[in-house]
């Protein structure tokens, strides 16, 4: 490659049962978009036992209690909204297989069991509380996502989508380890610009997470 290249900003396509996974989601949640949030929680608390497990069985020493937390920021000015993770994070692969492909077993369940139900001509709202439903209902709130992440070793990357089809990575300066996912929020979902707001779903959805959650710097 030359000096000048423009970006090293690659597309890829998502795999083909993505778009209607994305929609399914999309338009079966509208009526609960908080559900995000447990989501994006969720998987930050995952990643976090991950170093914790790692860490345990490759050196036998425990994690620091102040190592792992969940930032969240806000800003209702801006509709913006950041979370940020300092678990194990995800490589260029791990990106493409994690968030590219429908592999995943809280969505993977979901898709199945509303499937049943819309052949069964009814649906029931009660299948959110039963399944993880993923990463991607990110999507009920915002119109782009960006996620930067690092794993341990590897060059950090931005990942970037709308949702509609395609996704893009590149290579970033990012030191730590760990993940920042930032999107505008749609105007329709600005109450989640709200301190309030956030602390009251986390209080309904997550109140059981093994690490602290901080919002805009303050401990919940
Ligand atoms: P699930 O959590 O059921 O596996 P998700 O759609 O919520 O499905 O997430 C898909 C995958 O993306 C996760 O399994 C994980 O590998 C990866 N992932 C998502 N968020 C993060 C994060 N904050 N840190 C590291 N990996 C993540
Ligand atoms: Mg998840």
């Amino acid at each position: 490659m030359s000096d000048t290249t423009p970006s090293n900003i690659q597309e890829f396509e998502y795999k083909a049962e993505m778009k209607q996974l994305l929609n399914l989601i999309v338009h079966s949640l509208y009526t609960h978009p908080e559900i995000f949030l447990r989501e994006l929680v969720s998987n930050a608390s995952d990643a976090m036992s991950k170093v914790r497990f790692a860490r345990l069985t490759e050196s036998g020493e425990a994690v620091d209690a102040e190592e792992l937390k969940i930032s969240i920021s806000v800003d209702k000015e801006t509709r913006s909204f950041v979370i940020e993770d300092n678990g194990v994070g995800m490589t260029e692969e791990e990106l493409i297989a994690n968030l590219g492909t429908v592999a995943k077993s809280g969505t993977l369940g979901f898709l199945q069991a509303m499937k049943e139900q819309q052949a069964g001509g009814q649906l029931d709202a009660n299948l959110i509380g039963q399944f993880g439903v993923g990463f991607y209902s990110v999507f009920m709130v915002t119109d782009e996502v960006c996620v930067e992440t690092r794993s341990e070793g590897s060059d950090a990357c931005r990942w970037r989508s709308t949702g509609e089809g395609t996704y893009t990575i590149e290579k970033i300066d990012r030191s730590e380890r760990g993940t920042r996912i930032s999107f505008t929020l749609k105007e329709d979902a600005a109450e989640f610009a709200e301190e309030y707001r956030i602390e009251n779903i986390i209080r309904k959805y997550s109140n059981f997470v093994d690490y602290p959650i901080y919002l805009d710097g303050k401990k919940l």
